[in-house]
């Protein structure tokens, strides 16, 4: 007996019990935002591991970003008091790399095949483009690589479109020779990139059914969250994994020693995989990357028998939010009705504020963060969302200069940084010596004398003799080029063949006793043998110092690694790279406020949430007018930022919005008027309050009917002439504009008295902090307290 048993079942209502306790061969749980599906997976794993009904090694489950992983791992080994390894809980790239690292052999790959990410794939196709003078046809490299994801998500590779290409067409001949050499380069330099993760994991397993029985018989239970969000290809890995395996394969199984009678059936199959899915076709945002909402409508026809359980409690936010959620979600068609509902109470009103400027709603979020936070709100329990990326601006601006501590979530992302990906390279170099890509990347960098007809040089040279780019470079002697830049490419050459022995020692052919290097070791090697950091750090380019940073915070980090992971090796360290996802970066245990997209917040959830922009343009966004089906998937997507608020929800929206470069009059969002009137108290900015006799924004006031009715829909209603930008509050919005200011090597100290733009005079009272990120303490002498960021703060000494 369990004796978990009882205070697993404890924290759940009839219906999620139901669907922890079923056993049978599909389970789909469907149901609104926060009512515990994926609290009921977690107790599920917990459950079948603590009864020993299964192994956890017999565990697969699908989690929609590596943190979400983690954090379903934590609960289930918190439920079973004990650590449980060799489950599988993991997003679909991770379980896909390791299946395919495993068995890189039959899938033709070099176990260390490098992993591309969008950045690295856009980078070959705009070379072949270029190469194949493509452009003048107007293709562009975002456009291929978005065409070329989509037919992988499909599990179309090169071949099988164009079977079905009409080959009249002098676009569809040139796109097909752009995939086709597409293909090929990858293929050389042994990667893949993340489309190719899942479509050849699955053409792995249909091309060798006891490679995938293998899989089959292992995981005996799946589990995926956010269902509602896989696209053609997930589905059909899913659908492999769980697939019965036939008679004749478990008898290959079985000669090949694999002990698999026990699983037989009274057939002599193995029956497949017990599958348990959970999503909410509500949510489902990622239509546009080939999500299919089918895939969770169609369970019930491709898994018959399926046990279906609906959860409609909801457990994390008030009735007041839960309402407006349950309001706009309504509009949409096509969908089944369903109302969720908590016991939590009404809750506070929703605040809605109508700002005149990016930067003034910017303000009064950042105002209000504080006053949450007089209320014992940490920051950490705050997030602010946004449709685009752009709109992170004003927020950073006004965030710094309040110095509220915040974080953007996957925004421009540490591994996407150029100096990261630079040292990254050389270890991919080493890992991977068929890389031509990361070969290229450091070839003159830093800066060492080989310049772009060297570079083409090389690669004729490579490709006439039938030799790797990187056996080009060794024999560079031959190529008749000056002793210099000859020079130069062969050092290069043996410092990255140097690194590689350091990993694998036993490879030398001097029988030295040195022992494996770790990665961390490798890289502080590479790194000073290759000038790259002392280049950076000596450099006069003050963005250098930065730079080098990063460099060195990566460094760090192969540290970090090595202690948690000892027995890991340089392919893990690439693989976890490779594989953080946007909202990885999160860290809870951070006091800081979380900036991300709403197509990043999904499944997690705050006390307070800001959602920002509610207009017309980006919410919906105006990309999406032309999609069929966009404008509902916006409506999802503001109704997944929504349903994130536990206590405190915000709405707020600007009168006039800079994009680039030009500022425009912003209309209020159509989803706006969707929510009851009542459910929001609309505030805005002071400046506005004289020019302006309503609490609404303006369009909306003048539509008060409108609220509610279904059908009535599109842009018409905002007909409503706004009234004219107000320009009060001084002059402190172009302030912030023009602030974007670099103090460089300001030296403050304690007693020094310096100047602010907006606050006047104050003293210093300390300097923490290093580098670009010291922050000066300042007592102003009518502001009060203050803490400014000392590299942009509108600051002088006095
Ligand atoms: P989403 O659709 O946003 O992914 P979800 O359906 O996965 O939401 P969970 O995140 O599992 O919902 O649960 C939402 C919140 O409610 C969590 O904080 C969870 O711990 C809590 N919760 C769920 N069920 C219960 C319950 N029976 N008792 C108490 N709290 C619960
Ligand atoms: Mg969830």
């Amino acid at each position: 007996a369990w004796a978990g048993g009882d205070s697993l079942l404890d924290g759940l209502n009839p219906e999620q019990r139901e669907a922890v306790e079923y056993r049978g061969p599909a389970l789909l749980i469907v149901a609104g935002a926060g009512s515990g599906k994926t609290r009921v997976l977690t107790h599920r794993i917990a459950g079948l591991i603590g009864s020993r009904e299964a192994w956890p090694s017999q565990i697969l489950a699908i989690t929609f970003t590596n943190k979400a992983a983690a954090e379903m791992r934590e609960r289930v080994e918190q439920l079973l008091g004990q650590a449980s390894s060799g489950m599988w809980i993991s997003t679909f790239h991770s379980a896909c790399v390791r299946i395919l690292r495993a068995e890189a052999e039959r899938a033709g790959l070099s176990s260390s095949f490098t992993i591309y990410d969008s950045a690295d794939s856009r980078n070959v196709i705009k070379r072949i483009i270029k190469e194949l003078s493509a452009d003048t046809l107007g293709f562009t490299a975002a456009g291929v690589s978005n065409k070329i994801s989509k037919l992988k998500n499909e599990l179309a590779d090169v071949d099988s479109y164009a079977r079905n290409a009409n080959l009249n067409d002098p676009q569809e001949v040139m796109f097909v020779e752009i995939f086709r050499q597409y293909t090929k380069r990858l293929r050389a330099a042994q990667a893949l990139d993340f489309d190719d993760l899942l479509a050849e994991t699955v053409f792995l397993f249909r091309a060798f059914p006891a490679t995938a029985a293998l899989y089959q018989r292992r995981f005996r239970h799946i589990l995926v969250d956010e269902y509602q969000d896989t696209n053609h290809a997930q589905y059909s890995f899913i659908k492999e994994l769980t697939r019965p395996i036939e008679p004749h394969v478990v008898a290959e199984l079985d000669t090949a020693g694999h002990h698999v009678r026990s699983l037989q059936d009274a057939t002599g199959a193995i029956p497949g995989a017990s599958l348990t899915v959970v999503g909410d076709s509500d949510q489902s945002i990622y239509a546009f990357r080939g999500a299919d909402i089918r895939n969770i409508v169609e369970f019930e026809r491709d898994y018959p028998g399926a046990k279906v359980v609906l959860l409609e409690q909801n457990y994390r936010s008030t009735q007041n939010i839960l309402s407006a959620a349950n309001a706009v979600i309504s509009n949409n068609f096509d969908r089944k009705d369903k109302k969720l509902w908590t016991a939590i109470g009404d809750g506070a009103k929703i605040i809605g504020y109508t700002g005149y400027s990016g930067h003034d709603e910017a303000q009064f979020i950042a105002d209000e963060i504080e006053k949450l936070r007089g209320e014992g709100v940490a920051y950490r329990d705050i997030a602010v969302f946004y449709r685009t990326n752009a709109q992170t601006r004003a927020l950073e601006e006004i965030f710094v200069r309040s110095a509220v501590p915040y974080r953007v979530v996957g925004g421009t992302k540490f591994y996407e940084r150029a100096e990261i990906k630079d040292a990254m390279a050389y270890l991919i170099a080493v890992a991977n010596p068929a890389d031509e890509l990361a070969l290229r990347r450091i070839l003159n960098t830093p800066k060492r004398g080989i310049g772009p007809a060297t570079e083409t040089q090389l690669a004729s040279f490579a490709e006439a003799n039938g030799i790797s780019f990187r056996q080009a470079m060794r024999d560079a002697g031959s190529l008749g080029m000056g002793p210099k830049v000859t020079g130069a490419i062969v050092k290069l050459a043996r410092l990255l063949d140097e690194a590689a022995l350091m990993l694998d020692p036993a490879q030398r052919s001097s029988d030295s006793a040195a022992g494996v290097s770790s990665v961390s070791e490798v890289l502080g090697f590479l790194l000073t043998e290759s000038t790259l950091l002392e280049t950076l750090r000596s450099s006069r380019d003050p963005q250098d110092e930065t730079r080098a940073e990063n460099v060195e915070e990566l460094l760090a980090q192969t540290k970090d690694f090595v202690k948690e992971n000892p027995d890991a090796g340089l392919i893990d360290f690439l693989t976890q790279v490779s594989l953080v996802a946007a909202a990885d970066d999160l860290d809870d245990s951070s006091g800081t406020v979380s900036l991300m997209t709403l197509h990043t917040a999904k499944g997690l959830e705050y006390d307070s949430v800001f959602l920002t922009g509610i207009e017309e343009g980006l919410l919906p966004h105006q990309m999406s007018a032309s999609e069929p089906g966009g404008p509902a998937e916006e409506r999802r997507l503001f109704y997944v930022g929504i349903t994130r608020a536990r206590k405190r929800l915000y709405l707020s929206l600007a009168m006039t919005r800079a994009q680039f470069g030009e500022t425009n009059v912003a209309m209020p969002s159509r989803y706006l008027q969707e929510i009851p009137g009542d459910l929001i108290e609309w505030r805005q900015s002071p400046g506005m309050a004289n020019s302006r006799g309503g609490t609404q924004p303006r369009a909306l006031n003048a539509r008060r009917d409108g609220y509610g009715s279904r059908g009535s829909s599109g842009s018409d209603r905002f007909g409503g002439e706004l009234p004219p930008a107000p320009k009060p509050k001084t002059e402190w919005a172009n302030k912030v504009t023009a602030q974007v200011r670099d103090n460089g090597d300001l030296t403050l100290e304690a007693g020094d008295r310096i100047r602010h733009v907006d606050f006047g005079e104050g003293r210093v009272n300390q300097v923490t902090g290093e580098g670009t990120k010291r922050v000066a303490h300042v007592q102003f002498d009518t502001a009060g307290a203050k803490k400014l960021l000392i590299k942009i703060a509108p600051i002088e000494k006095l």
